[in-house]
């Protein structure tokens, strides 16, 4: 089988990298970071603000969180109703940031995503898939850029999507986050020594994909894999 590992942190471009490989190299792409994201909505819509290990465990028995796909789109749906819609508000991201750091969020997060990866040729992206997700990964990619230029990626984004706000809060909220993932005492975001890092601050998205599609294609060609 063929496993494909992208680590990065918020506005890396990992999703678009993963994307991008999914296509050439006919995998499936499970994007990570909407489990939590599914889960926050479920946090937030019940109005639950201070976490802490009881709370969560709690919460987290309330919500049943199942991944579908329609065609190559990820569709999250929880406690039967398609949340996808919501995944990307400011307020979700930060809560999704805050849930993912509970040993219980992680355990739930685990099994689903186990039950994706042992059942197709894929390409995952997230914060803990070279270390945790996918150890034996055939190739392990960790891609980064500077905080301001992730920020204004994001917040071009915004601005398409008509979602009000600034530069500053933008990059404020970027690098908390980022602090929060690369901090935490369970599964933090970290480079392994063997991961093909990729600083894309210079490059735009095609750019990216085609180094990254190079990387691969050697890696997957000396291990027999293609
Ligand atoms: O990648 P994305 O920005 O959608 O992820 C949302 C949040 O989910 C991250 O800030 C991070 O806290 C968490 N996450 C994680 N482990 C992953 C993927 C995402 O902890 N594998």
């Amino acid at each position: 089988m063929i496993k494909i590992a992208i680590d990065g942190l918020s506005g890396s471009g990992k999703g678009t990298l993963a994307e991008g490989l999914a296509k050439k190299f006919n995998l499936k792409h499970l994007d990570t970071g909407a489990i939590f994201r599914a889960i926050a909505v479920g946090f937030y819509s019940d109005g639950i603000t201070e976490l802490n290990d009881d709370v969560v465990e709690k919460e987290l028995k309330k919500l049943n969180v199942e991944i579908k796909f329609d065609g190559n789109a990820q569709k999250m749906i929880l406690n039967g109703k398609d949340v996808t819609g919501k995944l990307r508000d400011e307020p979700v991201s930060q809560m999704a940031s805050k849930v993912s750091a509970f040993p219980k969020t992680r355990e739930k997060y685990l099994e689903i995503v186990s039950e994706f990866s042992n059942n197709y040729d894929c390409v995952i992206d997230g914060r803990d898939i070279t270390s945790i997700v996918l150890p034996d990964a055939d190739v392990k990619i960790y891609l980064t850029a500077d905080d301001r230029t992730r920020a204004e990626r994001r917040h071009k984004e915004n601005l398409e999507k008509n979602i009000p706000s600034t530069f500053d809060e933008v990059l404020a909220n970027l690098q908390e986050r980022d602090y929060r993932d690369t901090h935490r005492d369970i599964a933090p975001l970290i480079i392994v020594p063997e991961a093909f890092v990729v600083d894309n601050t210079n490059l735009n998205i095609e750019q990216t994909i085609n180094h990254c599609v190079k990387f691969t294609t050697e890696t997957l060609r000396k291990n027999g894999k293609i």
